[in-house]
């Protein structure tokens, strides 16, 4: 069995800064990842379409100056292969790969108590034993695909959002269907819709979506960004989502009704996910909430020219902002096409899949490829996915049986030196996630070096501390309108799954806040080897 310091699962972008950051550190660290190359959710999910809905000027690294000032984007909102091209050249730089084992899975990582060590196992046989244990798996990276009655007897080809094959799909002259309307659905739509001979769209719940107004990245604001860009990046880790987005700090009921309109026009055009930031009440107030939906299903009929189709994508069934929201380029227009037909599958489910198709009440459809945009096991999935054990073979699974729980996000009691990089119970999901990412690899490394210093061994949180933040997410969740959704945040998108909020949300710059304050009050709910060493022997 070979032995390390650190074995990290997954290689995309927490992995490959952790990795950076740990050998920096003097750590012998090995990176397993199951692609067969860097990029982690950017090297699955090579969809038609596919795009970042932050801009690439803040979801990028910033921990090293000369690399974020050398890079240049070629659009404000990049498109899936510039970013993979970004993790392939970070990797480069930083002479990443060599640590890195691509086409392998770690299956199983127990604690083993009289080593006060982890030994993981890989899909390839290998064992390796490791001080550390360091999940950077990524939240969404588990694809879903429901379980459809006769979905075996489907003949044609099916594709994932969440998988799609390297090679080029040619869709040409195809019945095509898509199931599905969030944001994967919402950016693929589009641009299949193209591609097809005809599309079909099953959608069960309409989606908020808001336009990219993406637009070719110049060099006056490219310049804008880089010429202050440490003075920008920390304002960045200090904000509400980790991005600067402007928010219109004063209630949607503070200005008159033309005036309320207006802003959302504004915001409608400038595009993006600032169109959220029009009031500082919309994701607290639902009556405040309502005026930016409806103008949102104002501008929905406005696009679509059939009324009974705009009707069908209009979202009613839950707040605005409280599901991730989209943002899409052409995508109600797309429903004006005449080889596009949308399917509800609300008011009348998929039945079942037959050989050549699909049955939805009394139709049936025939296609020659079905696309599922169908989502993910969101923010626990990927962690179950291994076979997680801590002291006494206590499992992951087992202790997150009613639902996640965690220390900040990062560390889970009777777990001792595993940690997660963006786990359940941290901004995470709620935020622009490589400035969390950065945060956690930052939190993670100093941690190890503050053990070394201290000649301590082991670190896990007390469960205290545990159980009140745990309830802390829950109330800070429970004060907004999102509770309100049957969203994958609550994990209402999976058969079964407990349903409480997963993400915390209290803002990543009041959470950094917090971090830093358990730190320098010499890491509060946590607790290191003495205590530990008792504990066992008790
Ligand atoms: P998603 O938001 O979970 O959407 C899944 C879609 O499939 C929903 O429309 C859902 O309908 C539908 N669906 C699921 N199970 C179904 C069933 N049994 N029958 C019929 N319909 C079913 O997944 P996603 O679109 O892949 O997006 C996941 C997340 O990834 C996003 O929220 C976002 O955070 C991230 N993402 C980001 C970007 C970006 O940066 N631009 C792009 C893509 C994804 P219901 O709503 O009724 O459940």
């Amino acid at each position: 069995m070979s032995s390390v310091d650190a074995v990290v699962v997954g290689a995309g972008f927490s992995g490959l800064y952790l990795l950076h950051r740990l050998r920096s550190a003097g750590l012998t660290t090995r990176v397993f990842e199951r692609g067969g190359d860097v990029g982690g959710t950017w090297y699955w999910n090579r969809y038609p379409g596919a795009r970042c809905d932050v801009e690439s000027m803040q979801y990028s690294y910033s921990f090293d100056e000369k690399l974020q000032q050398d890079w240049h984007w070629p659009e404000k909102f990049s498109a899936q292969p510039d970013i993979l091209a970004y993790a392939n050249h970070v990797a480069d730089r930083f002479d990443l790969r060599k640590d890195i084992d691509f086409d392998t899975e770690v299956t199983s990582a127990h604690y083993d108590a009289n080593r006060s060590k982890w030994i993981a196992k890989t899909s390839k046989g290998e064992q390796v034993s490791a001080r550390f244990f360091i999940m950077a798996t990524g939240c969404i990276s588990t694809a879903q695909i429901p379980e459809f009655d006769g979905l075996h007897d489907y003949s044609g080809e099916t594709y994932h959002t969440g998988n799609w094959p390297h090679e080029e799909i040619d869709f040409s002259g195809q019945r095509l269907a898509v199931i599905g309307t969030g944001s994967s659905g919402i950016q693929s739509i589009p641009v299949l819709a193209e591609e097809a001979k005809h599309l079909t769209v099953f959608q069960r719940t309409p989606n908020y979506s808001i336009p990219s107004q993406n637009e070719f990245m110049t060099e006056e604001y490219e310049r804008s960004w880089k010429d202050i860009y440490s003075r920008r990046r920390a304002e960045m880790r200090l904000s509400a989502h980790g991005s600067l987005k402007d928010l219109n700090d004063v209630s949607a009921f503070s200005v008159s009704e033309n005036e309320r309109c207006e802003t959302y026009a504004k915001r409608w055009a400038i595009g993006g996910t600032g169109y959220l930031g029009s009031f500082n009440d919309l994701l607290t107030n639902s009556e405040a909430n309502y005026t930016a939906a409806e103008f949102v299903r104002h501008k929905i009929r406005e696009v679509v020219k059939n009324p009974i189709t705009a009707e069908l994508l209009s979202p009613r069934s839950y707040p605005i902002g409280t599901k991730r929201i989209c943002i899409d380029t052409g995508y109600f227009e797309t429903f004006n096409r005449d080889n596009v037909e949308l399917v509800d599958i609300n008011a009348s489910p998929i039945q079942r899949f037959v050989s050549d198709g699909l049955v939805v009440g009394e139709r049936k459809y025939q296609f020659d490829s079905i696309v599922f945009a169908t989502g993910f096991d969101a923010m626990t999935g990927s962690l179950f996915n291994v076979d997680i054990k801590g002291r006494d073979g206590f499992s992951l699974k087992k202790k997150w049986y009613a639902g996640p729980r965690t220390y900040l996000g990062l560390m889970t009691a009777s777990f001792p030196n595993f940690f997660m990089i963006t786990g359940p119970g941290s901004p995470s999901v709620k935020s622009n996630m490589i400035v969390s990412i950065e945060q956690h690899v930052d939190f993670v490394t100093e941690s190890i070096l503050h053990m070394q210093k201290h000649d301590m061994k082991l670190m896990e949180p007390d469960l205290g501390a545990e159980n009140d933040w745990v309830k802390h997410v829950q109330d800070v969740a429970n004060k907004t309108l999102f509770p309100r959704a049957n969203s994958w945040y609550m994990g209402a998108n999976i058969p079964g799954k407990p349903r409480l909020f997963m993400p915390y949300i209290g803002g990543v710059g009041t959470y950094r806040k917090i971090c830093e304050e358990i730190v320098a009050d010499n890491y509060r709910g946590f607790v290191f080897d003495k205590v530990l060493a008792v504990t066992a022997a008790e």
